[in-house]
């Protein structure tokens, strides 16, 4: 009686520690989820910064649609398809120049002169070949890994 006593509280405790042991695993892998998701967001945020500093410096601070001249550093790099959903067009160095702010900013990009100099530096098929990468919306983390790489050692 005295050993089917021991042995129960024995099963309540390790069943106890079972329980417990669930709730710490569980909330271990939620704080894992959080930081994965974190660490996305913080990769699309560092590839942005590299790649932006990238333009901007290629361009040599000058803004692509009105010539404006400054440090790169006070430029910046404007899209001519926006939309950070569109992960390949939003990293596309034939969509993304040096801008100054009132061209980026003020005028939303200023365009249609945007359209007109991406026509004549790259040929008529650029616009629609910009475009064409909107449908790819989907990107696996290697993809924002890749651009910090690149871009990292093509900067100053
Ligand atoms: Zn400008």
């Amino acid at each position: 009686m005295g050993r089917f006593l021991f042995s129960f509280r024995c099963l309540r405790l390790s069943l106890f520690s079972l329980f417990r042991l669930l709730a710490i695993l569980q909330a271990v892998q939620e704080i894992g989820a959080k930081m994965k998701k974190q660490s996305l967001k913080n990769l699309k945020a560092k590839a942005w910064t590299v790649f932006s500093a990238y333009i901007r410096q290629r361009d040599q601070g000058i803004c692509y649609t009105c010539g404006d001249r400054r440090n790169w550093k006070e430029q910046q790099a404007g899209h001519f398809i926006h939309g950070k959903k569109y992960p390949v067009s939003y990293f596309d160095e034939s969509n993304v120049h040096c801008q100054c702010v009132r061209c980026n900013h003020f005028l939303s990009g200023n365009l249609a002169r945007y359209a007109t100099r991406l026509v004549a530096q790259y040929g008529p098929a650029i616009l629609e070949e910009i475009q064409a990468e909107k449908n790819i919306i989907k990107v696996g983390r290697d993809f924002y890994e890749g651009i910090i790489l690149r871009y990292s050692e093509k900067t100053k």
